[in-house]
């Protein structure tokens, strides 16, 4: 099964879990930034949400009810996340996608936070948070990727 569009099997919960347990794929690069560096080129919101993993209030956020076309990249490092054409209405208060832009765009970790377990997702360049991925997404692959919007930049097709 392939989304239109993408060259590549669709990432399902179990390829989530393995990546989680037993190490991520190499990203096509890596960019490692002081903490200073990262202050002066993110914006503050930018930089508590990707360096410091806060999550951004639901609804109050830039892309929440954007469908516009084109793609979404990392606001830290500019790395191709996620296709607009993949994003949905989860009725979260965050963008939500069903799958990444490629297999190595993305890591996964393990996020016992909160008294749940969850899986946080960061870009797999910058080690930027960017949210968390679960298994109660839409069909065919069955993942929500609930993303903060501070995270994100939106490109043109
Ligand atoms: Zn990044």
């Amino acid at each position: 099964m392939k989304i239109k569009g993408f060259g590549l099997p669709l990432l399902r919960w179990r390829d989530v879990l393995t990546y989680a347990r037993y190490g991520n794929p190499e990203p096509t690069c890596r960019l490692v930034l002081s903490e200073s560096d990262w202050a002066a080129r993110l914006t503050p919101l930018q930089f508590r949400v990707l360096r410091g993993a806060a999550t951004e209030p639901a609804y109050r956020n830039e892309f929440c009810r954007s469908y516009a076309p084109g793609c979404y990249g990392c606001a830290g490092c500019g790395q191709l996340l996620f296709a607009a054409e993949t994003k949905y209405h989860a009725i979260s208060g965050w963008p939500s996608f069903t799958q990444p832009a490629s297999r190595n765009a993305l890591s996964f970790q393990f996020d016992d936070s909160h008294q749940m377990q969850r899986v946080e997702v960061r870009c797999n360049v910058c080690a930027g948070h960017l949210g968390n991925v679960s298994a109660d997404g839409p069909a065919p692959a069955g993942l929500r990727f609930c993303i903060n919007s501070a995270s994100l930049v939106l490109v043109g097709e």
